[in-house]
Protein backbone atom coordinates (compact mmCIF):
# COMPACT_ATOMS: atom_id res chain seq x y z
CA UNK A 1 0.00 0.00 0.00
CA UNK A 2 3.03 2.48 0.73
CA UNK A 3 4.25 1.80 -2.94
CA UNK A 4 0.75 2.41 -4.42
CA UNK A 5 0.77 5.66 -2.26
CA UNK A 6 3.94 6.86 -3.08
CA UNK A 7 3.23 6.76 -6.78
CA UNK A 8 0.03 8.18 -6.71
CA UNK A 9 1.37 11.14 -5.05
CA UNK A 10 4.26 11.58 -7.73
CA UNK A 11 2.09 12.81 -10.53
CA UNK A 12 3.23 10.51 -12.78
CA UNK A 13 1.91 7.26 -13.66
CA UNK A 14 3.53 5.67 -16.76
CA UNK A 15 7.23 4.47 -17.48
CA UNK A 16 9.05 6.69 -14.80
CA UNK A 17 11.37 5.68 -11.97
CA UNK A 18 9.36 2.85 -10.81
CA UNK A 19 9.37 0.89 -14.19
CA UNK A 20 13.40 1.74 -13.96
CA UNK A 21 13.57 0.25 -10.62
CA UNK A 22 11.50 -2.81 -11.42
CA UNK A 23 13.22 -3.14 -14.73
CA UNK A 24 16.81 -3.09 -13.00
CA UNK A 25 15.45 -5.73 -10.01
CA UNK A 26 13.38 -8.07 -12.90
CA UNK A 27 16.66 -8.52 -14.78
CA UNK A 28 18.99 -9.18 -12.10
CA UNK A 29 16.33 -11.84 -10.74
CA UNK A 30 16.16 -13.03 -14.48
CA UNK A 31 20.15 -13.18 -14.53
CA UNK A 32 20.37 -10.98 -18.02
CA UNK A 33 21.33 -7.10 -18.74
CA UNK A 34 18.29 -5.98 -20.07
CA UNK A 35 14.60 -5.98 -18.89
CA UNK A 36 11.82 -3.76 -20.79
CA UNK A 37 8.30 -3.81 -19.02
CA UNK A 38 5.44 -3.69 -21.97
CA UNK A 39 1.48 -4.20 -21.28
CA UNK A 40 1.20 -7.63 -21.18
CA UNK A 41 2.59 -10.88 -21.93
CA UNK A 42 1.21 -10.99 -25.23
CA UNK A 43 2.94 -7.92 -26.22
CA UNK A 44 6.23 -8.88 -24.78
CA UNK A 45 6.08 -11.71 -27.00
CA UNK A 46 4.91 -9.70 -30.34
CA UNK A 47 7.66 -7.37 -29.29
CA UNK A 48 9.97 -9.85 -29.54
CA UNK A 49 9.70 -11.14 -32.84
CA UNK A 50 9.26 -7.66 -33.86
CA UNK A 51 12.78 -6.73 -32.64
CA UNK A 52 13.98 -9.63 -34.70
CA UNK A 53 12.39 -8.37 -37.35
CA UNK A 54 9.74 -11.53 -37.91
CA UNK A 55 7.15 -10.78 -40.18
CA UNK A 56 5.06 -11.80 -43.33
CA UNK A 57 6.50 -14.78 -44.83
CA UNK A 58 8.65 -16.51 -41.83
CA UNK A 59 7.78 -19.52 -40.19
CA UNK A 60 7.79 -19.86 -36.56
CA UNK A 61 7.82 -23.36 -34.22
CA UNK A 62 5.49 -22.89 -31.54
CA UNK A 63 4.43 -26.12 -29.13
CA UNK A 64 1.35 -27.57 -30.98
CA UNK A 65 -0.41 -27.81 -27.03
CA UNK A 66 0.67 -24.37 -25.57
CA UNK A 67 -1.90 -21.43 -24.27
CA UNK A 68 -3.18 -19.62 -27.71
CA UNK A 69 -1.22 -16.56 -26.83
CA UNK A 70 2.22 -18.33 -27.68
CA UNK A 71 0.16 -18.54 -31.53
CA UNK A 72 -1.01 -15.18 -31.52
CA UNK A 73 2.33 -13.46 -31.00
CA UNK A 74 3.66 -15.37 -34.43
CA UNK A 75 0.40 -14.33 -36.43
CA UNK A 76 -0.11 -10.99 -34.70
CA UNK A 77 3.56 -10.22 -36.63
CA UNK A 78 1.78 -12.11 -39.53
CA UNK A 79 4.34 -14.78 -39.47
CA UNK A 80 3.01 -18.22 -39.87
CA UNK A 81 3.38 -20.72 -36.87
CA UNK A 82 4.50 -24.04 -37.30
CA UNK A 83 3.63 -26.65 -34.26
CA UNK A 84 5.63 -29.40 -33.18
CA UNK A 85 4.68 -31.77 -30.75
CA UNK A 86 5.36 -31.91 -27.31
CA UNK A 87 7.11 -34.70 -24.67
CA UNK A 88 3.73 -36.56 -23.22
CA UNK A 89 5.74 -37.28 -19.91
CA UNK A 90 6.81 -32.98 -19.43
CA UNK A 91 3.72 -31.57 -21.66
CA UNK A 92 7.06 -29.35 -23.26
CA UNK A 93 8.20 -29.13 -26.44
CA UNK A 94 10.38 -31.93 -27.71
CA UNK A 95 13.32 -30.77 -29.42
CA UNK A 96 13.97 -34.15 -31.04
CA UNK A 97 10.92 -33.21 -32.84
CA UNK A 98 12.09 -29.66 -34.25
CA UNK A 99 14.53 -30.52 -36.89
CA UNK A 100 11.96 -32.47 -38.99
CA UNK A 101 9.59 -28.65 -39.20
CA UNK A 102 12.66 -26.74 -40.34
CA UNK A 103 12.06 -25.58 -43.54
CA UNK A 104 13.98 -22.36 -45.72
CA UNK A 105 11.34 -20.15 -44.37
CA UNK A 106 11.66 -20.93 -40.72
CA UNK A 107 13.20 -17.68 -38.75
CA UNK A 108 12.67 -18.81 -34.50
CA UNK A 109 11.68 -21.30 -32.30
CA UNK A 110 9.43 -20.45 -29.20
CA UNK A 111 9.93 -22.74 -26.56
CA UNK A 112 6.94 -22.54 -23.62
CA UNK A 113 8.19 -23.28 -20.64
CA UNK A 114 4.88 -24.88 -19.51
CA UNK A 115 2.82 -24.84 -16.58
CA UNK A 116 6.56 -23.63 -14.96
CA UNK A 117 9.02 -26.69 -16.16
CA UNK A 118 11.73 -25.71 -17.79
CA UNK A 119 12.10 -26.75 -21.55
CA UNK A 120 15.29 -28.91 -22.41
CA UNK A 121 16.71 -25.89 -23.39
CA UNK A 122 20.44 -27.34 -23.97
CA UNK A 123 19.03 -29.22 -26.49
CA UNK A 124 16.94 -26.35 -27.99
CA UNK A 125 19.65 -24.32 -28.08
CA UNK A 126 21.96 -26.80 -30.01
CA UNK A 127 19.14 -27.34 -32.89
CA UNK A 128 18.82 -23.30 -33.08
CA UNK A 129 22.44 -22.88 -33.70
CA UNK A 130 22.91 -25.69 -35.74
CA UNK A 131 20.09 -24.11 -37.56
CA UNK A 132 20.99 -20.33 -37.37
CA UNK A 133 17.38 -19.41 -35.53
CA UNK A 134 16.22 -17.48 -33.39
CA UNK A 135 15.38 -18.55 -29.59
CA UNK A 136 12.35 -16.46 -28.55
CA UNK A 137 11.10 -18.10 -24.79
CA UNK A 138 7.67 -17.88 -23.80
CA UNK A 139 8.35 -17.58 -20.24
CA UNK A 140 4.47 -16.46 -18.70
CA UNK A 141 3.95 -19.74 -16.61
CA UNK A 142 8.14 -20.26 -15.29
CA UNK A 143 9.76 -16.74 -13.59
CA UNK A 144 12.28 -18.60 -11.35
CA UNK A 145 12.62 -22.14 -13.42
CA UNK A 146 16.01 -23.19 -14.42
CA UNK A 147 17.61 -25.78 -17.09
CA UNK A 148 20.87 -26.65 -16.23
CA UNK A 149 20.97 -23.98 -13.56
CA UNK A 150 20.53 -21.26 -15.96
CA UNK A 151 17.65 -19.57 -15.60
CA UNK A 152 14.47 -19.50 -17.97
CA UNK A 153 14.02 -16.02 -19.79
CA UNK A 154 18.11 -16.42 -20.43
CA UNK A 155 18.65 -18.55 -23.31
CA UNK A 156 16.75 -16.55 -26.07
CA UNK A 157 18.09 -13.59 -27.83
CA UNK A 158 15.17 -12.02 -26.35
CA UNK A 159 11.67 -13.70 -24.16
CA UNK A 160 8.63 -12.60 -23.30
CA UNK A 161 6.96 -12.87 -19.82
CA UNK A 162 3.43 -12.06 -18.14
CA UNK A 163 2.67 -10.72 -14.80
CA UNK A 164 -1.19 -11.35 -15.38
CA UNK A 165 -2.75 -11.70 -11.45
CA UNK A 166 -2.80 -15.01 -11.84
CA UNK A 167 1.05 -15.34 -12.84
CA UNK A 168 3.84 -16.76 -10.08
CA UNK A 169 4.25 -13.19 -9.91
CA UNK A 170 1.31 -11.23 -10.50
CA UNK A 171 0.35 -7.66 -10.64
CA UNK A 172 -2.90 -6.19 -9.95
CA UNK A 173 -4.01 -6.10 -13.78
CA UNK A 174 -2.24 -6.48 -16.87
CA UNK A 175 1.45 -6.20 -17.17
CA UNK A 176 4.70 -7.93 -18.66
CA UNK A 177 8.25 -7.75 -20.05
CA UNK A 178 10.87 -8.76 -21.87
CA UNK A 179 14.36 -10.26 -21.02
CA UNK A 180 17.35 -10.32 -23.32
CA UNK A 181 21.38 -9.79 -22.92
CA UNK A 182 20.98 -8.19 -26.17
CA UNK A 183 21.71 -4.31 -25.65
CA UNK A 184 20.77 -3.57 -29.51
CA UNK A 185 17.51 -5.27 -29.37
CA UNK A 186 16.19 -4.07 -25.46
CA UNK A 187 17.00 -0.34 -27.08
CA UNK A 188 14.92 -1.93 -29.74
CA UNK A 189 11.93 -2.52 -27.91
CA UNK A 190 11.98 0.12 -25.76
CA UNK A 191 11.65 2.37 -28.72
CA UNK A 192 8.54 0.10 -30.02
CA UNK A 193 6.83 0.08 -27.03
CA UNK A 194 6.52 3.56 -26.56
CA UNK A 195 4.52 4.49 -30.33
CA UNK A 196 7.57 3.67 -32.19
CA UNK A 197 9.38 6.84 -30.49
CA UNK A 198 12.36 8.02 -28.81
CA UNK A 199 11.85 11.44 -28.73
CA UNK A 200 8.55 12.79 -28.34
CA UNK A 201 6.31 13.44 -31.40
CA UNK A 202 9.12 11.85 -33.57
CA UNK A 203 8.50 8.43 -34.93
CA UNK A 204 11.13 5.72 -36.39
CA UNK A 205 9.34 2.81 -36.99
CA UNK A 206 5.73 2.08 -36.80
CA UNK A 207 5.38 1.23 -32.87
CA UNK A 208 2.86 0.11 -30.09
CA UNK A 209 1.51 1.48 -27.14
CA UNK A 210 2.61 -1.05 -24.61
CA UNK A 211 3.74 0.59 -21.77
CA UNK A 212 4.02 -0.46 -18.07
CA UNK A 213 2.08 1.63 -15.31
CA UNK A 214 4.15 3.08 -12.31
CA UNK A 215 1.64 1.75 -9.98
CA UNK A 216 1.72 -1.85 -11.47
CA UNK A 217 5.79 -1.61 -11.38
CA UNK A 218 5.51 -0.48 -7.94
CA UNK A 219 3.37 -3.42 -6.63
CA UNK A 220 5.49 -5.96 -8.74
CA UNK A 221 8.68 -4.11 -7.40
CA UNK A 222 7.27 -5.16 -3.63
CA UNK A 223 6.28 -8.61 -4.80
CA UNK A 224 9.59 -9.79 -6.38
CA UNK A 225 11.54 -10.20 -3.49
CA UNK A 226 8.70 -12.71 -2.08
CA UNK A 227 8.85 -14.76 -5.57
CA UNK A 228 11.61 -16.90 -4.45
CA UNK A 229 9.55 -18.04 -0.45
CA UNK A 230 6.21 -18.55 -3.13
CA UNK A 231 8.08 -20.50 -5.38
CA UNK A 232 9.34 -22.58 -2.98
CA UNK A 233 6.22 -23.25 -1.25
CA UNK A 234 4.48 -24.09 -4.55
CA UNK A 235 7.61 -26.60 -5.09
CA UNK A 236 6.44 -27.87 -1.53
CA UNK A 237 3.05 -28.48 -1.82
CA UNK A 238 3.50 -30.13 -5.18
CA UNK A 239 6.19 -32.80 -2.86
CA UNK A 240 2.86 -33.07 -0.72
CA UNK A 241 0.97 -34.39 -4.03
CA UNK A 242 3.52 -36.80 -4.85
CA UNK A 243 3.42 -38.49 -1.84
CA UNK A 244 -0.35 -38.33 -1.67
CA UNK A 245 -0.93 -39.78 -4.89
CA UNK A 246 1.99 -41.69 -5.78
CA UNK A 247 0.41 -45.09 -6.10
CA UNK A 248 -3.23 -44.57 -7.86
CA UNK A 249 -2.75 -46.26 -11.55
CA UNK A 250 -4.20 -44.29 -13.34
CA UNK A 251 -3.60 -41.22 -12.15
CA UNK A 252 -0.29 -39.45 -14.08
CA UNK A 253 1.70 -37.03 -12.32
CA UNK A 254 4.01 -34.31 -13.41
CA UNK A 255 7.19 -35.57 -14.30
CA UNK A 256 9.98 -32.89 -14.65
CA UNK A 257 12.81 -33.89 -17.10
CA UNK A 258 16.50 -34.47 -15.66
CA UNK A 259 18.45 -31.01 -15.48
CA UNK A 260 15.05 -29.12 -15.26
CA UNK A 261 13.21 -27.40 -12.72
CA UNK A 262 9.63 -26.33 -12.12
CA UNK A 263 8.03 -23.97 -10.55
CA UNK A 264 4.18 -25.44 -10.53
CA UNK A 265 2.52 -22.63 -12.07
CA UNK A 266 0.23 -25.26 -12.26
CA UNK A 267 0.28 -28.70 -10.86
CA UNK A 268 -1.65 -30.64 -14.04
CA UNK A 269 -2.47 -34.12 -13.81
CA UNK A 270 -3.46 -36.55 -16.22
CA UNK A 271 -6.26 -38.90 -16.34
CA UNK A 272 -8.44 -40.35 -19.05
CA UNK A 273 -11.64 -40.41 -17.23
CA UNK A 274 -10.85 -36.84 -16.73
CA UNK A 275 -14.25 -34.99 -17.01
CA UNK A 276 -15.63 -37.34 -14.99
CA UNK A 277 -13.01 -36.89 -11.88
CA UNK A 278 -13.55 -33.28 -12.49
CA UNK A 279 -16.99 -33.44 -11.99
CA UNK A 280 -17.07 -35.86 -8.91
CA UNK A 281 -13.81 -33.60 -7.74
CA UNK A 282 -16.75 -30.47 -8.12
CA UNK A 283 -19.23 -32.05 -6.29
CA UNK A 284 -17.19 -32.39 -3.14
CA UNK A 285 -16.46 -28.59 -3.41
CA UNK A 286 -12.45 -28.74 -5.02
CA UNK A 287 -12.73 -26.58 -8.01
CA UNK A 288 -10.24 -27.71 -10.46
CA UNK A 289 -9.30 -26.11 -13.92
CA UNK A 290 -8.22 -27.75 -17.23
CA UNK A 291 -5.25 -26.29 -19.32
CA UNK A 292 -6.31 -26.28 -21.93
CA UNK A 293 -9.30 -27.90 -23.64
CA UNK A 294 -8.58 -26.91 -27.14
CA UNK A 295 -5.46 -26.95 -28.58
CA UNK A 296 -4.61 -23.78 -30.57
CA UNK A 297 -4.92 -25.59 -34.70
CA UNK A 298 -8.72 -27.02 -33.01
CA UNK A 299 -9.65 -23.04 -32.39
CA UNK A 300 -12.01 -21.58 -34.34
CA UNK A 301 -9.75 -18.41 -34.40
CA UNK A 302 -7.22 -20.45 -36.50
CA UNK A 303 -9.68 -22.80 -38.56
CA UNK A 304 -8.18 -20.87 -41.53
CA UNK A 305 -4.35 -22.62 -40.97
CA UNK A 306 -6.57 -25.64 -42.13
CA UNK A 307 -4.83 -28.16 -39.23
CA UNK A 308 -7.32 -31.15 -38.99
CA UNK A 309 -8.28 -33.01 -35.89
CA UNK A 310 -5.93 -35.75 -35.79
CA UNK A 311 -3.35 -33.48 -36.57
CA UNK A 312 -1.32 -33.38 -33.44
CA UNK A 313 -2.73 -36.19 -32.12
CA UNK A 314 -0.08 -35.70 -28.43
CA UNK A 315 -1.62 -32.30 -28.02
CA UNK A 316 -4.98 -33.61 -28.64
CA UNK A 317 -4.21 -36.56 -25.93
CA UNK A 318 -2.99 -33.88 -23.53
CA UNK A 319 -5.63 -31.52 -23.76
CA UNK A 320 -8.24 -34.58 -23.26
CA UNK A 321 -6.95 -35.90 -20.23
CA UNK A 322 -5.43 -32.68 -18.15
CA UNK A 323 -6.36 -31.65 -14.98
CA UNK A 324 -5.09 -28.64 -13.30
CA UNK A 325 -5.33 -29.12 -9.02
CA UNK A 326 -5.52 -26.80 -6.73
CA UNK A 327 -1.93 -24.76 -6.48
CA UNK A 328 -0.92 -21.83 -4.61
CA UNK A 329 1.81 -21.10 -2.38
CA UNK A 330 0.66 -21.26 1.48
CA UNK A 331 -1.81 -23.96 0.49
CA UNK A 332 -1.16 -26.63 3.96
CA UNK A 333 -0.50 -30.62 3.47
CA UNK A 334 -4.14 -31.04 5.04
CA UNK A 335 -5.17 -29.17 2.32
CA UNK A 336 -3.13 -31.40 0.15
CA UNK A 337 -4.20 -34.04 1.53
CA UNK A 338 -7.73 -33.58 1.29
CA UNK A 339 -7.80 -33.04 -2.11
CA UNK A 340 -5.94 -36.27 -2.80
CA UNK A 341 -8.79 -38.43 -0.66
CA UNK A 342 -11.29 -36.80 -2.96
CA UNK A 343 -9.50 -38.19 -5.77
CA UNK A 344 -9.39 -41.55 -4.26
CA UNK A 345 -12.28 -41.58 -3.43
CA UNK A 346 -13.71 -41.36 -7.10
C1 LIG B 1 -0.37 -15.87 -19.69
C2 LIG B 1 0.37 -16.36 -20.87
C3 LIG B 1 0.69 -15.53 -21.96
C4 LIG B 1 0.15 -14.15 -22.16
O1 LIG B 1 0.25 -13.29 -21.10
P1 LIG B 1 -0.80 -12.08 -20.92
O2 LIG B 1 -0.16 -11.22 -19.91
O3 LIG B 1 -2.10 -12.67 -20.51
O4 LIG B 1 -0.92 -11.40 -22.25
C5 LIG B 1 1.48 -16.04 -22.96
N1 LIG B 1 1.92 -17.30 -22.94
C6 LIG B 1 1.61 -18.15 -21.93
C7 LIG B 1 2.15 -19.53 -21.96
C8 LIG B 1 0.82 -17.70 -20.87
O5 LIG B 1 0.52 -18.55 -19.88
Amino acid sequence: MSAMGRVYDSYWYVLGEEVKQFEAAYAAFNQVRHAVGVANGLDALVLALRALEIGPGDEVIVPSNTYIATWLAVTQVGATPVPVEPDPATSNLDPVRIAAAITPRTRAIMPVHLYGQACRMTEIMAVATQHRLHVVEDNAQAQGAAFDGQLTGSFGAVSGTSFYPGKNLGALGDAGALTTNDAALAHKVRVLRNYGSQQKYYNEVVGYNSRLDELQAAVLGVKLAHLPEWTRQRQQVAAWYGQHLADLADLRLPAVAAGATHVYHLYVVHHPGRDALQQHLTAQGIGTLIHYPVPPHRQQAYADLRLPAGAFPIAEELAATALSLPMWPGMTEPHVAAVAAAIRSY
